[in-house]
């Protein structure tokens, strides 16, 4: 098999066509999908779970999936800057695009809401990092306005090359499974742009290849669920701060998403979406961040429901690396104990 060549090289007929001078790539996508047996021994009988881990993308998340096609065109178009507003990862995969394809780059983050290791990135790679007293709405409000007077390219996912280049997970998942169709996806809701991307990725898929489209079903965090809700959240809350997001952009796409696949969007706690992220990290060996997990909350919610009756095959994406928010590990994990360097300290310590 030939080395992998990112994904506006693997997908060409599926992606908007970029000159070859101006593809911006870090190899991104060709994700692993990790089959999840003592997850699925918790959520239903019989499922098959499988998780797509994004987080082993380059810079830690799917959006770069969308990003080599953004940077990729916005470089194509002769453009000097590119600007998003971002909860985290979407700066730090725009802040290491820009700075291989040799763009500005600058990102508007909410204030104090940002995981650290995100925030690392986006400074690493040089960025100019704007933080906004508001939220993540706001800031995406500020951004699109700037955006529309032309002053720079925005990259977030209202930017219809973010899409396109998501959709790709729809056609690595299938090929990794064999040519079959999962019959249920779950993923994190947030901004909405990877639900509307994933679905419109199997629907192309199905279109040229026959075989069906799962049933998606997002979940959004219970202090941050717009969708769920019917009504905008002025002040959204959760720890999964990649998903606190009060106004999805994408929310129509959304909606069509749930309703043309015959999925779902629903809800889960905070104290359910870090039971899904432990579990991840305790029963798998996969370490997430928390937003990450809510697909997996979503599934373990539903299963005693009877709401999977029926499926054989589920895939989860899991959206980010678990290293992107190392506070939280630390703080939901066991505490670390101290020991004198002495051999019988350490023996009564580990052997009790
Ligand atoms: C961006 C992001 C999400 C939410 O994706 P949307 O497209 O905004 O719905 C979820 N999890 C992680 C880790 C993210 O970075």
């Amino acid at each position: 098999m030939s080395a992998w060549r990112g994904l506006l090289r693997e997908f060409p007929d599926l992606l908007p066509s970029v000159p070859d001078a101006s593809v911006v790539t870090l190899l991104e996508g060709n994700t692993p999908l990790i089959p999840a047996p003592a997850l699925a021994g918790r959520i239903a009988p019989g499922l098959e779970v499988y998780l797509k881990f994004e987080g082993m993308n380059p810079t830690g998340s799917f959006k770069d999936r969308g990003m080599t096609v953004a940077v990729s065109r916005a470089h194509a178009s002769g453009a000097k800057v590119v600007l998003c507003a971002s909860t985290g990862n979407t700066s730090a995969s725009a802040a290491a695009y820009a700075a291989r394809a040799g763009l500005r780059c600058a990102v508007v983050i909410p204030d104090g809401q940002i995981a650290l290791g995100k925030l690392a990135q986006a400074m690493v790679h040089g960025a100019r990092v704007l933080a906004v007293r508001g939220n993540f709405d706001r800031a995406l409000e500020l951004v699109r306005e700037l955006g529309e007077e032309g002053a720079a390219v925005v990259v977030n996912s209202i930017n219809p090359d973010r899409i396109e280049g998501q959709k790709t997970i729809a056609f690595e998942i299938v090929r990794q499974l064999g040519g079959r169709v999962p019959d249920v996806h779950a993923l994190p809701v947030g901004n909405a742009g990877n639900i509307t991307a994933t679905w419109k990725g199997y629907l192309e898929r199905s279109a040229r290849d026959g075989g069906g489209t799962p049933r998606m079903m997002g979940f959004q965090a219970e202090g941050a669920a717009p969708i769920v809700r019917g009504a905008r959240v002025l002040e959204p809350k959760t720890l999964a701060t990649a998903i606190k997001i009060g106004n999805p952009a994408s929310w129509a796409g959304a909606l069509d998403a749930r309703d043309r696949s015959r999925g779902l969007i629903d809800m889960v706690s905070d104290d359910e979406i870090v039971a899904a992220y432990r579990a991840l990290a305790d029963l798998e060996g996969v370490f997430v961040e928390p937003a990450s997990a809510a697909g997996v909350a979503g599934l373990l919610k539903l299963g005693p429901t009877g709401a999977l009756e029926g499926a054989r095959t589920a895939v989860c994406t899991l959206t980010g690396h678990g290293l992107k928010d190392p506070e939280r590990a630390v703080q939901v994990s066991p505490k670390v104990e101290t020991v004198g360097a002495d051999v019988a300290e350490l023996r009564r310590a580990l052997l009790g």
